[in-house]
């Protein structure tokens, strides 16, 4: 059922007639998407709405042009017989004996407002995003995004989570990323922080007894911008009071659940889980793009007594391109080479899988040479190489080998952004720390620096350097056909664990209480345990879509560079403004 969008200026919207309105007298607003004159006497509009498109027919020469805004009354009639449009919704009607009034006159637009904008230059589509909005793919995402904001409210209200405004204006977070600021005029010399997300105020709000908190939350983040990255972005935040993370987990699984039901009707089901371990061991990533196979393969042990200097590592680990060796040219490896050398590969040693003369299977490669023929038969059993694969190797520390053919992976085996379904996935048992700083010898956080570490690894706290890279968090990412689409934790709310953490850290008390005083003070009170989790909802609609840039399904985004083609931003201020807020620009220094 179309909803009853009727005004005062119109009766109905073009693309909802259909033949059960013949006979019926309607009016109509819409922009003029074409017209053709057919001689003095006769001239057809289509005429334009969000909904689609309806001819008109109109007697006389009518005074129009493409994108004039008009308001038609007119009868719906069936179209003659031999001109029924089968690619219209609309197509089997028209509107006929039409009057039509001019509300507004349009100059030409700078683009076609059809599929050739496709083509226009990103530049020229946000320099006049209002035209860009009329097309109907932008209409489709818009349309897409706000029902997902819909599903995602239906979701979480149905779960008992309360929606709650957290502030706009506030003190630096400690996410990690650089901070927008916002001078203090009331106090010169003084800045409010945009949050990069309201994650100490959701916390507050478990103290407060909320209990479940959630808010499709604005968050801004000062980083380099990406094709999968905006300054500002919006995430479903979720907060919920004496959970685990087998709780959070459910209840982001049903939302997640009702969003791709409420769009597609299709049923998610369970999602799988994986170890972080386990995830960079098979797919060299921790947000493995599990559309397709070609996991990676473990070949340590067959080198574990190598003459070859090169394979002479902690770990060495393989890829598989089945049928590759014929579509890819010598140059391709050369580039595939420095690739991986650039990504940190000490090198990528790749090999040819051939038919040998008695018909056994062969390797091709610059090392074969170097190699024993038992590292080649094992070689070849592990693969399960068959003739026509091409096989990458490579050999260093097993983090460093994860991450180079993890990209690999990705380079030669990814499917197109709109292909093969949605594969959603929860990254757990993510370490505690990242690495540890060679300078400091101090743990580098690979969450925010609340986050719980594993019960069962509270001991290994107690240990320095590496030691302390065994510690796994209780932090969980939710992945998306290798898309990070968010993270989560269990929150530390004692503060014998918490002041340990900020310490290792290297976060002394007067920085800490500086920082996020305001928390721990808050804890001193009674804190619930309690857990969360944010996901980006660009992202999500993106994916939904099937469209490769966020930007696609934003209203307003800025350019890969942060400007505003539209609006000029950011632009320079009144000297004025400036004095009242204390502020002299001074030049940049290194
Ligand atoms: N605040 C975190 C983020 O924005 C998510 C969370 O831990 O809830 O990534």
């Amino acid at each position: 059922m179309n909803p009853d969008t009727s005004t005062h200026l119109r009766t109905v919207q073009c693309g909802h007639l259909r033949a059960d309105n013949v006979g019926e007298t309607v009016i109509l607003c819409g922009w003029v998407a074409k017209r053709r004159e057919h001689g003095d006497h006769l001239a057809f509009i289509d005429l334009r709405d969000h909904t689609g498109i309806i001819q008109c027919v109109v007697d006389g020469a009518a005074d129009l042009r493409s994108e004039y805004v008009v308001r038609v009354t007119g009868v719906v009639r069936h179209r003659p017989e031999g001109t029924v449009n089968d690619h219209l919704d609309t197509g089997e009607v028209e509107v006929g004996d039409c009057s039509v009034e001019i509300l507004a006159s349009a100059e030409a637009p700078p683009f076609p407002l059809d599929e050739r904008a496709a083509d226009v230059d990103e530049n020229i589509r946000l320099r006049y995003r209002y035209l860009d909005i009329r097309r109907p793919e932008m209409q489709r995402n818009l349309r897409t995004r706000a029902k997902v904001n819909t599903a995602i409210r239906q979701a979480m209200n149905s779960q008992g989570f309360v929606e709650i405004e957290t502030p706009m204006l506030i003190a630096s977070t400690p996410e990690g990323a650089r901070d927008f600021v916002v001078p203090a005029r009331s106090r010169p010399g003084s800045f409010y922080a945009l949050p990069q997300s309201p994650q100490l105020f959701k916390q507050l709000c478990m103290v407060g007894g909320i209990d479940r908190y959630y808010q499709l939350a604005r968050c801004f983040r000062d980083e380099d911008l990406r094709a999968d990255r905006q300054f500002e972005f919006t995430q479903l935040d979720a907060e919920m009071s004496f959970a685990s993370q087998a709780d959070v987990i459910e209840a982001i699984t049903k939302v997640i659940g009702h969003v791709v039901d409420s769009l597609t009707g299709e049923k998610l089901g369970e999602v799988p889980q994986i170890a972080w371990r386990e995830a960079m061991d098979r797919y060299g990533s921790d947000k493995p793009d599990i559309r397709f196979g070609m996991e990676l393969v473990e070949l340590t042990d067959v080198f574990a007594d190598t003459g070859f200097n090169a394979f002479k590592a902690s770990s060495i680990k393989g890829l598989r391109h089945s049928g590759g060796s014929d579509v890819t040219t010598r140059s391709r490896l050369d580039d595939l080479t420095n690739t991986a050398k650039r990504w940190g590969a000490k090198g990528l040693v790749w090999m040819r899988v051939e038919a040998g003369e008695d018909g056994s299977v062969t390797l091709n490669s610059p090392v074969a040479k170097f190699l024993s023929d038992t590292e080649k038969s094992d070689l070849i059993t592990r693969f399960d190489a068959q003739v026509g694969d091409i096989l990458y190797l490579v050999a260093d520390d097993w983090l460093s080998v994860c991450h180079v053919l993890g990209l690999l992976r990705l380079a030669l085996g990814r499917p197109p952004v709109n292909e093969g379904g949605l594969h959603f996935l929860w990254v757990v048992d993510f370490p505690l720390f990242e690495s540890v700083d060679p300078e400091n010898g101090r743990p580098v956080p690979a969450h925010h620096p609340f986050t719980m570490p594993n019960e069962d690894d509270w001991d290994l706290l107690d240990g320095t350097g590496q030691e302390l890279l065994q510690v796994r968090s209780q932090a969980y990412d939710l992945v998306l056909n290798g898309w990070e689409l968010g993270s989560g934790s269990v929150r530390i709310h004692r503060s014998d664990i918490q002041s340990r953490i900020l310490e290792l850290l290297g976060i002394g008390e007067e920085e800490a209480h500086e920082k996020f005083g305001f928390l721990l003070d808050a804890f001193r009170y009674g804190a619930p345990p309690h857990a969360g989790f944010a996901f980006g909802v660009d992202r999500v609609v993106a994916l939904l879509l099937g469209e490769e840039n966020i930007r696609e399904v934003i209203a307003f985004p800025k350019t890969q560079s942060g400007s505003d083609p539209l609006t000029g931003a950011p632009s320079t201020i009144d000297p004025a403004h400036l004095n009242e807020l204390g502020l002299r620009l001074s030049p940049l220094t290194d």
